[in-house]
């Protein structure tokens, strides 16, 4: 599931819900890995750019690769962001 594509204009990804360690949910672009913490943050382009060595997005998470996996219906549900317009990845 996807809610909207990536505001960059030089990128055509999908942004993606995405639970990270210890089960919250974010939003990562799927193509240039751009994380937003709130659907709100999109709108305001307030991103941040997780990197190498510590993946770090703020506020003790992180996005270490094999620590997170896509977010499924019922984890946005949680998040409380279960009424937006997520669309079906093609
Ligand atoms: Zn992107």
């Amino acid at each position: 599931m996807w809610l909207v594509e990536c505001p960059s204009f030089w990128d055509q990804g999908l942004i993606r819900p995405l639970v990270v360690e210890g089960g919250k949910v974010v939003l990562m672009c799927d193509s240039c890995a751009a994380v937003w913490h709130t659907p709100a943050d999109i709108e305001e382009f307030e991103h941040v750019e997780p990197c190498e060595p510590d993946w770090s997005i703020g506020a003790g998470a992180h996005v270490r690769p094999g620590t997170v996996r896509w977010a499924e219906p019922e984890d946005v549900s949680s998040a409380g962001w279960g009424s937006l317009a997520w669309r079906e990845l093609p």
